[in-house]
């Protein structure tokens, strides 16, 4: 190691501007739970002590990022600010074509809708929400070919978010490779537990894809750290830097959606990048229709600026690092206290196993609904259920789907909370795990049609 290289995962950064934060007392914290409906999507920010309930948008921008926010080019069209994106994009993915979205499930609509036919199978490394809802929407079934460690909480798998190739083939046979528009290929896998996928598997689904003329479409929402992970844990990457990393990666795919509120480190925005120039040209033309001008898609110039700017530093390798760093210590802290969490620990979040928490509970008690609501109460951390109330309903029967996995997010925000922070968290998480026993579960009294675990309402049983 030489004198220039950093020895810990310490933060490439130092604060400029804080925002205050506050703990409740545990009677507020009841009140605002009940009145919640025990959902922290619920909850108002104002009633969050550390807010872990999602990475997404939550990031603090850079001093370079908010200077570009003063750069924006409002021009209804052809603001420099996207072709300043454009060329990020380029430079940084090595997609061709690129169109801005409000945020990533726009850019996974804009996809769907173009792209799938009502009968079509998309085969994907596990299903993530809002990516599914938008292909079945379109007509589409989705079929998940994720590694069945995937699915196992404890497995140290270190590439859980692979694909299964047999799994993969064996739904092209039976299908036919003409009712597969493409397969939807996330890096990490968010549902698994913060996931990456291998580049050798990517390659490998690439070389079988090619083989059928199928298309692979990239969920880049957390490339970068799929990234990294792939440099700490592949053969033969250790040397690589990530943005190195992360061109292979996408040289796998023909296009990809992004929601930029994550790697890219902005609060709101996205974009669809396609190869193919006459998919882009169709996506170019829907995208007027529900996003805005090809040239802006839902966005200020300001935000496009913000976003090509926020793309250059999320592939710096210092910045990756403490980012995912920041993620493993918190779980090493889990991990030394014992709590049930995923293993390994995801790259932007750590996943408690809430049926090891409450084995009392059956999932239709919503254990993992419950496990979040009991974090809150112990110390105003919000987290998110991924879990039976995320998984949904499926279409045809109505029932609820029962995931293996039922777990409670703690997602990390990225350069927002200190060491300090991560270990309160870690504190209230041990506490709540030596209150596991007395734990009821709960029951849904309110159920929205779509996405139900955004607004979904619940009342504690007995
Ligand atoms: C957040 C996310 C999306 C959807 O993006 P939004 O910006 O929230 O609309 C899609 N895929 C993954 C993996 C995500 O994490």
């Amino acid at each position: 190691m030489d004198s220039t290289t950093r020895r810990s995962w310490a933060e490439p950064f130092k604060i400029k501007m804080v925002e205050p934060i506050r703990v409740m007392s545990r009677a507020e914290r009841e009140r605002a739970i009940g009145e919640a409906g025990f959902n922290t999507f619920l909850l108002k920010s104002d009633d969050v002590y550390i807010d872990l309930l999602t990475d997404s948008g939550t990031s603090a921008m850079s001093d370079y990022q908010w200077a570009g926010m003063m750069l924006g080019d409002e021009a209804y069209a052809g603001s420099r600010n996207f072709y300043h994106l454009e060329e990020a994009v380029r430079k940084y993915y090595g997609y061709k074509y690129i169109v801005p979205t409000h945020q990533g499930r726009a850019a996974e609509h804009i996809l769907s809708r173009i792209a799938i036919k009502p009968g079509d199978y998309v085969p994907g490394n596990m299903y993530f929400t809002t990516t599914r809802l938008h292909q079945e929407l379109a007509g589409g079934t989705f079929e998940d070919v994720i590694i069945d460690e995937a699915h196992d909480p404890t497995s140290v798998h270190p590439f859980k978010g692979n694909v299964d190739l047999d799994k993969l083939e064996s739904l092209i046979k039976r299908v036919g490779p003409e009712r597969i528009p493409y397969v939807s290929l996330a890096a990490t896998v968010n549902m698994a537990g913060g996931q990456p996928i291998s580049l050798a598997n990517m390659r490998a689904v690439r070389e079988l894809t090619n083989r059928y003329g199928i298309r692979v479409i990239l969920d880049a929402a957390r490339a970068v750290e799929n990234a990294y992970f792939i440099q700490q844990r592949e053969t033969g990457y250790a040397e690589t830097p990530v943005a190195t990393i992360l061109r292979e990666m996408c040289g796998y795919t023909d296009g990809c959606t992004m929601s930029a509120k994550k790697d890219p480190l902005v609060n709101i925005g996205g974009f669809l990048a396609l190869n193919d120039p006459e998919l882009f040209e169709e996506a170019r033309n829907l995208i007027v229709v529900y996003e805005g001008l090809h040239t802006y898609g839902g966005l200020a110039g300001r935000d496009m600026e913000a976003m090509a700017r926020g793309i250059e530093e999320a592939v710096n390798d210092d910045s990756i690092r403490a980012r995912v760093g920041q993620v493993e210590y918190l779980g090493n802290q889990l991990l030394a206290a014992d709590a049930p969490i995923v293993t390994p620990i995801g790259g932007h979040a750590v996943y408690l196993d809430a049926r090891r928490f409450y084995p009392q509970l059956k999932q239709d008690e919503f254990p993992a609904q419950m496990l979040a609501a009991q974090l809150y109460l112990d110390s105003g951390v919000r987290s998110m259920e991924r879990g039976i109330v995320s998984a949904g309903r499926d279409p045809e029967t109505g029932e609820h789907h029962y995931p293996k996995l039922e777990l409670v997010r703690l997602a990390i925000p990225r350069r927002v909370y200190t060491q300090s922070h991560m270990d309160v968290v870690a504190e209230s998480v041990a506490e709540v795990y030596r209150q596991r026993r007395d734990v009821r579960g709960l029951r849904m009294t309110f159920e929205p049609k779509y996405l139900r675990f955004f607004q979904a309402r619940f009342e504690p049983l007995g």
